[in-house]
């Protein structure tokens, strides 16, 4: 079977099988959805071709694990629906999920090709959870979900996770609101010369109150955005606002850097040149004012597009900063062909490197390392002055942590400003 001959038949031609195949079955009848992952993605990175072969690969997978009087039929560009007929007990239900979650291993073993299945599938049954083709379809999208969410593979609808699902979806909606109000706020934590201690530039920490729900961190909301295909929004209201921002802060009398977070899939948008161009000029910062920090597992997920971005970046004179370092799994080579200005050494080495010798040794060895590649280091995480003087004394450059401030929002971050170099005046 053809991907192109599994025709996408759509909501309206899967409720009329349903119809029909309920009248046929005794009403006993389940839906599987099947998620084939994100092709989107997937013709970013390894073209068209592969994202064909993906759903190929998929659609032969179901075909050999129906019977003659089950039906499958592609929905969605990249969802399936798999109709069991006469089935409908949570046992076998269960168990078919699990015989396609055993079928994609054995294609995974012997397929050579550069894509990976990942299949999520969502069940739901008539007349077990209703009996409304309708219905069905909405039960077997929730449970899908949660599968997706939960990386289980597979899951089957239940009031309970429904009532999860409609929380969640509730909350991304108040996010949506929150982006297009501007009532995302955020937070700048200095980052300090670890030489001469005074601020050389700030982090953006992203804080988001939610009205129903209180403080909810970044942690939390990032994911969602993510999932909620809202990444390019936020990612483009940070770094506006991040600039808006700096542009406010006083002159203390050397330059001070702004550093936006992104996620892997913000630099894998090839619109991320044009968005970081227009927020420089309608803000008039020069480009060396503006670091993007990427965490090391985002650069090695896709280091091929990502990287031609990154380096359309750097040639315009922005920083680019590797970010956690030391939690990813990159080899050394990745260090020949980085664009990177800036690295910084993880937290969880320095925060306890003064008691823990591997952790300091760890530290000292990225330091230099960092530095044969000509790259600033800045270590996160300090939290006391003896950690401070350790890493002045390993030639770290910068310093980021509680121990100088924690993100603080725009006002209390330019009191600090001015106090630093009331401070110095003073000295
Ligand atoms: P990150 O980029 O590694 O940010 C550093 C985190 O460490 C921040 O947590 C910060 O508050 C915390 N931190 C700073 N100094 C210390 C210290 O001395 N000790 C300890 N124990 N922790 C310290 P936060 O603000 O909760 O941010 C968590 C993560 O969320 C960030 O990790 C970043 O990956 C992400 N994030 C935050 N804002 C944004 C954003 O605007 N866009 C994107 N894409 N991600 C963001
Ligand atoms: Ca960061
Ligand atoms: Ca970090």
């Amino acid at each position: 079977m053809e991907t192109q001959r599994i025709n996408m038949t759509g909501h309206a031609a899967l409720l009329d099988d349903l119809q029909a195949m309920q009248k046929q079955s005794d009403g006993s009848l389940t839906l599987l959805l099947v998620d084939a992952g994100y092709p989107g993605k997937i013709i970013a990175q390894h073209g068209q071709q592969a994202a064909d072969d993906l759903l190929y690969q998929v659609a032969t997978l179901l075909k050999n694990f129906c019977r003659k009087k089950d039906s499958v039929s592609r929905i969605g560009d990249h969802t399936f629906a798999v109709l069991l007929a006469g089935v409908s007990k949570s046992g076998h239900t269960v168990l078919a999920a699990e015989k396609i979650m055993r079928m994609q291993r054995e294609v995974l073993e012997t397929s050579d090709s550069p894509v990976r299945l990942d299949l999520s599938i969502g069940i739901a049954s008539f007349p077990r959870h209703t009996k409304s083709p309708e219905d069905l379809v909405q039960k077997a999208r929730i449970a899908l979900e949660v599968a997706r969410d939960t990386k289980s593979g597979y899951a089957t609808y239940s009031p309970v996770v429904a009532a999860t699902m409609a929380s969640k979806w509730d909350l991304q909606q108040e996010l949506v609101a929150a982006i297009e109000t501007g009532s995302l706020e955020l937070y700048f934590q200095p980052k300090v010369s670890a030489v001469d201690r005074q601020p050389v530039g700030a982090e953006a920490l992203m804080r988001w109150t939610s009205l129903k729900h209180g403080p909810i961190g970044p942690d939390i909301f990032i994911p969602l955005a993510e999932q909620a295909g809202l990444m390019k929004d936020l990612t483009r209201y940070a770094i506006n606002a991040a600039l808006r921002q700096a542009s406010e802060w006083p002159d203390i009398g050397r330059p001070l850097a702004v550093a936006v977070n992104m996620t892997p899939e913000s630099i894998q948008d090839p619109d991320l040149v044009d968005i970081v161009n227009s927020a420089l000029s309608i803000w008039g910062a020069p480009n060396r004012e503006l670091v993007l920090e990427i965490t090391e597992s985002a650069l090695v997920e896709d280091s091929e597009n990502s990287f031609a971005t990154l380096y359309r970046l750097r040639e315009l004179g922005v920083g680019i900063s590797i970010d956690d370092f030391g939690t990813g799994y990159s080899s050394l080579s990745y260090f020949k062909d980085i664009p990177a200005s800036e690295l910084k050494i993880d937290q969880s080495f320095v925060l306890n490197m003064l008691t823990e010798e591997k952790d300091r040794n760890i530290v000292e060895t990225v330091i230099w390392l960092a530095h044969r590649f000509d790259l600033t280091v800045v270590a996160e995480g300090v939290e006391s002055v003896e950690i401070l003087e350790a890493l002045a004394g390993m030639g770290c450059d910068v310093a980021q942590g509680y121990y100088f401030a924690k993100a603080l929002p725009q006002e209390e971050f330019i009191e600090w400003l001015i106090d630093q170099s009331s401070k110095t005046a003073r000295a």
